[in-house]
């Protein structure tokens, strides 16, 4: 499967939220190939939710390995416990040259399906549970820059709107 182009902000998909996934099967596993192939096409990238490659489900890829070859996929991710807030700097593939420092929990307990359909639950910490956080933002149409300062996003208005 090829990697798809990047939906960048302020495309309005990206501020939709994403629906649920109910069927398992051939087009659910061609979506997540798809975006396991973006990912590894970015350069830095960590990891990567549907809807920035157009696709408005509950799927997203995250892949911290050093070598970039060992994706978990996220289907219908639901996060049920978080703790242990901290200031972390992030960045998007939706949202290029901004880099800003946010609040997430460093810890957290999720439920999701993988791509048979198959329940789990694991603990994240770290930046796994950061980029989690992040990549669920995006399945409910949010934006890590939506939780910057007030005043880093006056400022950002202002280059979106020079741009
Ligand atoms: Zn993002």
């Amino acid at each position: 499967m090829p990697a798809r182009p990047i939906v960048v902000h302020p495309d309005c998909r990206l501020r939709t939220p994403s629906a649920a996934v109910n069927e398992f099967g051939v087009e659910l596993n061609n979506l997540v190939q798809d975006l396991v192939d973006t990912l590894n096409a970015t350069a830095t990238g960590i990891g990567i939710s549907a809807p920035q490659i157009g696709a408005l489900q509950q799927v997203l890829v995250m892949d911290l390995s050093p070598e970039r070859d060992t994706p978990e996929i996220y289907i219908n991710p639901q996060i049920l416990s978080r703790s242990t807030p901290a200031l972390v700097e992030e960045s998007c593939l939706s949202v290029p040259g901004v880099v800003g420092n946010v609040i997430r929990d460093t810890e957290l307990c999720v439920e999701a399906q993988d791509a048979t359909g198959k329940r789990f639950k694991r603990d994240l910490s770290g930046m796994h549970a950061v980029c989690l956080q992040h990549e669920v933002d995006h399945l409910q149409g949010r934006l890590f820059i939506d939780r910057l300062s007030f005043f880093r996003r006056m400022l950002l208005r202002l280059k979106f709107r020079r741009a």
